[in-house]
């Protein structure tokens, strides 16, 4: 029998290469979005196959279907979308989380969060692992996603304990590639196609501040591998690539790769943005025997290409 899998946020960047894989593997998936940041195109592709079914849904509202397993991805993850309703982004990372849970707890389901290495705040330990807590703003503009996310870990390990249920969750650090939106807003997406409409490229603040950069199918690969772990291991587990740049340091591999003539212009850095980030992923090579194959110049090489395409219709 074909395993059903249900993805929430299915159509969304993460999500749409998710499905993609579920059903190149075989099974039947299921995929829950209320388009709020996903695109219907992401999906198309996938809408000829018989296994795969598209529900408009918003998961802070319940839902009731029979799958045996549950990839919960639903949630803004560019800062300009989850600032935009604050409100509505804590409401789908924590009614959204209790919901999937129950649904889970109901029909038995193994069930993995997508968290963020957001959890981490603006780190005071570098590079991040597993144990650290964390250096979170509670009451800043970020804190609607990083709190969210927080408290959905929380809800996870509670359910786990106090229901026993299957749970796994995944930390994951910036991730780039094709099926990006034009206005996610994210800095690959924005540097990329800022650069080939020759349009200046904004770097945020000096420049200075560093970000590990993952390619989005050695993410999706790290969370199949995640999901399929024995029932003992929950995470958290760090998925990301640990190859640091400064945002400088991307804007000019950006500028070179695509032969663009923009400039860089600097703006001013959002509140609370993170001074560094980079992954610590023994853990998840240990566990998991994964690593990510992807260096960053090839990976933007595909996520160029992505765009040229987008912007050409
Ligand atoms: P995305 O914005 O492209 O995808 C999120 C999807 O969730 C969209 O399709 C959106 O429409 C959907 N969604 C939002 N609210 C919803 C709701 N209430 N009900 C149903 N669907 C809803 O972002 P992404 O980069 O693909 O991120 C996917 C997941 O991975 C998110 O949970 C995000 O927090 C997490 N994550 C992503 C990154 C990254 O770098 N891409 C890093 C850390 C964590
Ligand atoms: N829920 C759902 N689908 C299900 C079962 C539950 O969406 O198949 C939601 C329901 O809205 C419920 C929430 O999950 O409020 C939490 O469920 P749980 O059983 O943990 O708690 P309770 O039902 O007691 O609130
Ligand atoms: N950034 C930037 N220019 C942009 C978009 C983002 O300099 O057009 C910076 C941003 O300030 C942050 C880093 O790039 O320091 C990564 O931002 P992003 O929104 O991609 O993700 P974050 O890791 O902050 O959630």
């Amino acid at each position: 029998m074909r395993k059903r899998i249900l993805v929430t946020g299915g159509s969304g960047f993460i999500g749409s290469h998710l499905c993609a894989r579920l059903l190149e593997e075989g099974c039947e998936v299921l995929c829950a979005d209320n388009f709020f940041t996903g695109r219907k195109e992401n999906v198309v592709p996938l809408l000829h196959n018989p296994y795969f079914e598209l529900l408009r849904h918003d998961i802070t509202f319940p839902l009731y279907v029979e799958v045996d397993e549950i990839y919960n991805l639903a949630c803004p993850a560019s800062p300009i979308h989850y600032q935009f309703d604050p409100v509505q982004t804590t409401k789908t990372s924590v009614h959204g989380a209790i919901n999937m849970l129950g649904l889970a707890k109901r029909i038995k389901a193994k069930i993995l969060q997508a968290s963020t290495s957001e959890v981490y705040g603006d780190p005071v330990e570098h590079p991040q692992r597993e144990s650290y807590w964390g250096n979170v703003n509670p009451i800043g503009p970020r804190a609607c996603y990083d709190e969210g996310k927080r408290c959905a870990e929380t809800l996870f390990f509670d359910y786990h304990r106090q229901h026993r249920l299957r749970i796994k969750v995944a930390r994951i650090f910036n991730t780039y590639g094709p099926n990006m939106a034009l206005n996610d807003g994210r800095v690959v997406s924005n540097f990329i196609v800022q650069a080939l409409q020759g349009k200046p490229i904004t770097v945020y603040g000096d420049g200075s501040q560093t970000r590990s950069f993952c390619y989005v199918d050695d993410l999706v690969d790290g969370l199949v591998r995640l999901m399929g772990s024995g029932d003992e291991f929950t995470g958290p587990v760090n998925l990301g690539n640990p190859g640091e740049f400064t945002i400088l340091e991307l804007a000019r591999k950006v500028i070179s790769m695509t032969g663009s003539r923009s400039e860089v212009v600097f703006e001013p850095l959002p509140h609370d943005d993170p001074m560094q980030r980079k992954p610590d992923i023994g853990l998840a090579e240990g566990v998991l025997g994964w690593r990510p194959s992807v260096p960053l110049e090839r990976g933007l090489v595909k996520t160029v290409d992505y765009f040229r395409r987008m912007l050409a219709v």
